[in-house]
């Protein structure tokens, strides 16, 4: 018999209850036997889908409070020196203060680091490592988790982060080989899995992602004798891999681990390989239902690619999603406004259970058993791929059509510099900001008045440019050059587009994790997309004509608007984003058409949506620069294209940056200690640059002094006329007091330096 199992379910709630427990807990509206009554009752809703389901091994160990990698931290006791003064108090204090700098019990430190997990959008909290460091088991909380899951008739399979994984995400704060740690810390797991087969656990699901990226070789040979320390008598191993293809051949045969899955929604072309070679003693899980997208199963195609692994691997299939659920919202049938065609073309987390039961069921007892789900599959994938609403033969048609030209500026940058130099008449060291200014509460009740028809259209309009000229007012006030209208518009700066766009449609509960309590509701993009009427022409000319002063459009970028979607599975991403980006260029050429000679497109996703393998980074960066080209390259050389970065590490791009051929870029620079200047030590920036003078991301404000300090920093690396003067992004979670004293030092700081320069050329002239 296949056996069917999960690798991990969302544990925010179908309702974003643990969100809204553990905000309470942290607000200290409730107590931590609340927040542990809530645990039980999402583990136990979410346990028994899985079981009603007819999931056969359930995951028990995926819940968190905040981060799975942040449990294991706990787990193996690795909390950094700062927290040894909470942990007297208590364990759950000292997991939050990791997570947040924070506690309840007012212990407040410098929290752990985030990061991204991967290529996903889900943040995890990374483990600190000293040289010294000492482990120790601490899973009496896991060990009572699989006790209540059994009590309720689950057949716990056990997650955890395996040890080569956890070390690679974790960081050390001083230098030495974090494979240097292992010799201590398996132990910790063995005892963990001696724990296991007490409570009478027969696999464990352990994760080592890693296994899927680009590893140095030391990584790579770890594995053998990791696992071969690992190795139990009792509990099974299942090694898991995850967002992309196994890295390391020799794990299929050369150890002791009992089984292996791999992510065959990710790197589907792995598989006949791994199949030819893979021993009949071990067990393959096949990751068929995808973990990561919101789209329903063409089970049809799915069955057909376990068939084939059944017919080597007999009992030895297992079927299960690509990875965990995480990444997909919870449940579809919350969805009551969604448009009732595309509704069925979706899956979220809890339909996606059924997906993989069916699929086990139908490996099992054969297609006939589950003839209704497969006929209806059918039905739906057919609709789908026809439906008129995904299809929009001009939009095909227009990219189809699109050649080099529709990529290339009218001239290099050295004559549009010139042109545009005339058209702004800037000074040196322009001033600007990224495009937000603070989101005050009331401008949130006047969007959802709005969106509710509780105001109508005039008044929002009214009201709207009322804030816009405030905004414009405090800017003159600032003496900035280049002005931007605020963005009091838009409530989120993809989904502002998106619903602009045809070919996006919005859910009202389709939450995902993003970090701790954090979700985020990503647009769904289902077909081609296009632009009905322009988006942002109005209210850009509008605070156009209300100043004399250059007024900067303010665009999303086609990769971030398609990075912070979930995007379609049934065309490449290239082809949506070139449609994004034709969309944009409309956009772009009409805002020109409307007096605009300053137009910004932002793309703060352009690095996270990197491929992690760097075999596939060069395709990706191909089509992101040319979506970026095709976007910008319609306008006139007089027109001033500048692009925006941010939340990343930019250094090992710069040069994919640069092909960008964006006449200015913004990016963020100081809350990196200025490491992006090191970029331009090793490469000459061609255009214009504002690395950013001001970490928006805290409430600290930057003096004169420091700003100074940083921009002639900036100096040393750059050359004065290519230097532009701004934050590190936009302005919308600050408040107005911050905002308007921070930019006032910037202005300052930077009249200071012009002024420095000026006398240094007079000098020069003189000498
Ligand atoms: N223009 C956007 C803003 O200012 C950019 C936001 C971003 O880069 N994340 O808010
Ligand atoms: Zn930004």
């Amino acid at each position: 018999m296949a056996i069917s199992h999960n690798l991990g379910f969302p544990r925010i709630g179908k309702q974003r209850e643990l969100k809204k427990a553990v905000e309470n807990y942290w607000k200290g509206n409730s107590s931590e036997a609340d927040l542990l009554v809530c645990q039980h009752r999402l583990q136990q809703e979410h346990w028994q889908w899985q079981q009603q389901a007819g999931i056969e091994y359930i995951p028990v160990g995926d819940f968190a409070f905040y981060d799975h990698v942040l449990n294991t931290s706990l787990l193996f006791n690795v909390i950094p020196q700062r927290f040894q003064e909470v942990l007297k108090t208590s364990r759950l204090e000292t997991y939050f203060c990791m997570a947040r700098g924070i506690t309840n019990a007012g212990y407040s430190t410098e929290a752990c680091e985030m990061t991204k997990f991967f290529n996903t959008n889900y943040h995890y909290i990374v483990p600190e490592f000293s040289h010294d460091q000492v482990f120790s088991l601490h899973a009496d909380e896991l060990i009572q988790q699989i006790k209540q899951a059994q009590a309720l008739g689950i057949k716990a399979k056990p997650v955890i982060l395996g040890p080569l994984s956890f070390l690679y995400l974790g960081k050390t704060k001083d230098d030495f080989n974090k494979l240097e740690l292992l010799d201590k810390l398996l132990p910790e797991y063995s005892k963990l899995f001696d724990l296991f087969a007490q409570a009478g656990i027969d696999w464990v699901q352990i994760d080592e992602p890693i296994f899927t990226l680009d590893l140095a070789d030391t990584w790579l040979n770890a594995f053998k004798s990791t696992y071969n320390h690992l190795h139990h008598e009792k509990v099974k191993l299942l090694f898991t891999t995850y967002f992309g293809p196994l890295n390391n051949h020799a794990i299929i045969s050369d150890t002791k681990i009992a089984g292996l899955h791999i992510d065959h929604c990710q790197a589907p072309e792995q598989l006949d390989e791994i199949l030819a070679i893979f021993p009949t003693n071990k067990v393959l899980s096949i990751g068929i239902v995808n973990g990561r997208n919101i789209w329903r199963n063409d089970l049809k195609a799915s069955l057909a690619i376990l068939a084939k692994a059944h017919n080597k691997l007999a009992d030895n299939l297992w079927v299960g999603p690509s990875c965990s659920l995480l990444f997909s919202p919870v449940d579809l049938s919350y969805e009551k406004k969604l448009d009732s065609e595309i509704k069925t073309w979706l899956a979220f987390a809890k339909q996606k259970l059924n997906e993989i039961s069916v699929l086990t069921q139908a490996i099992n007892d054969g297609e006939s058993s589950v003839a209704h789900e497969l006929k209806q599959s059918a039905a739906i994938v057919q609709q789908r791929t026809q439906s008129s609403r995904i299809h929009n033969p001009e939009v095909k048609q227009r990219v189809v059509a699109l050649t080099k030209t529709d990529e290339q500026r009218q001239h290099p940058y050295a004559v549009r510099q010139h042109a545009q130099a005339q058209e702004l008449g800037l000074p040196v060291l322009p001033t600007t900001t990224i495009g937000s200014f603070p989101q005050t509460q009331a401008i949130r009740q006047l969007r959802r008045d709005f969106k509710q028809q509780k105001i109508d259209a005039n008044t929002y309009q009214t009201q709207l440019k009322a804030e816009i000229n405030n905004n414009i007012a405090i800017q003159t006030e600032l003496d900035l050059d280049v002005l931007v209208h605020g963005e009091p518009e838009r409530n989120d700066m993809v989904e502002y587009f998106g619903e602009l766009l045809n070919g996006f449609a919005f859910t009202e509960n389709g939450w995902v994790q993003s970090y701790g309590s954090r979700c985020v509701k990503p647009p769904i993009i289902y077909g081609d997309v296009s632009r009905p009427k322009p988006m942002t022409v109005a209210w850009t000319q509008y605070a156009q004509s209300q100043t004399d002063k250059p007024m900067k459009g303010m665009l999303t970028g086609p990769v971030t608007i398609l990075s912070w979607s979930f995007p379609r599975d049934d065309q490449a991403e290239s082809q949506t984003s070139l449609q994004i980006a034709l969309a944009l260029r409309d956009e772009v050429i009409d805002l020109e058409k409307a007096g605009i000679n300053v137009i910004q497109i932002d793309e703060p996703a352009f690095r996270e949506h990197l491929p992690l393998r760097q075999a596939d980074q060069a395709a990706y960066i191909d089509w992101a620069v040319r979506s970026f080209k095709i976007a910008s390259a319609g306008v006139k050389d007089s027109t001033q294209i500048h692009t925006h970065m941010c939340y990343s590490e930019f250094n090992d791009i710069i040069e994919a940056i640069a092909a960008l051929d964006a006449d200015v870029i913004t990016i963020e620079n100081s809350r990196s200690d200025a490491e992006l200047l090191k970029a331009f030590e090793r490469f000459d920036y061609p255009n214009q640059i504002g690395p950013g003078v001001y970490d928006i991301h805290s409430p600290r404000i930057p003096s004169v002094a420091e700003i100074e300090k940083l921009l002639t920093q900036i100096l040393k690396v750059l050359p004065l006329k290519q230097v532009w003067v701004n934050p590190d992004c936009g302005l919308k979670t600050r408040n107005w007091d911050e905002v308007k004293t921070a930019l006032a030092n910037m202005v300052s700081a930077t009249k200071k330096l012009r002024q420095k320069h000026a006398v240094a050329v007079v000098e020069h002239a003189g000498s």
